[in-house]
């Protein structure tokens, strides 16, 4: 995937939240990255620390959440951990399922200087 193009909307939306808050320079980042989002982590960091360059979140720390994915049945209700996009039921068997969790691309928090 595109890391750089994240990385930098992500420099992006954490400089106007920190405007808003009338912060300067943001100290951590806290992101929360789904296993299923397709986002290398490692690559996003190496991006983020060339993006972050010369702006307030230039030496910010980066803390990644990753979020294992799960599935949820909809013929029976259950939840469980899934390893990819489509997966089978582990209780019924049905392939009827959701993936609930595991996509997420997401700041948590930030936290300024
Ligand atoms: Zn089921």
């Amino acid at each position: 995937m595109h890391e750089m193009s994240i990385a930098m909307s992500i420099v992006d939306a954490v400089e106007a939240r920190a405007r808003e808050e009338g912060g300067e320079k943001i100290s951590t980042v806290e992101l929360e990255i789904g296993k299923l989002s397709g986002v290398e982590t490692e690559s996003l960091r190496f991006c983020f620390s060339a993006a972050a360059a010369n702006s307030m979140l230039e030496g910010a720390r980066l803390e990644i959440r990753e979020v294992q994915p799960e599935g949820e049945c909809l013929d029976c209700g259950n939840r469980f951990p899934v390893e990819f996009h489509y997966a089978k039921c582990i209780s019924c068997g049905s392939f009827r399922v959701d993936v609930v969790a595991g996509r997420e691309l997401a700041i948590r928090s930030i936290t300024l200087e």
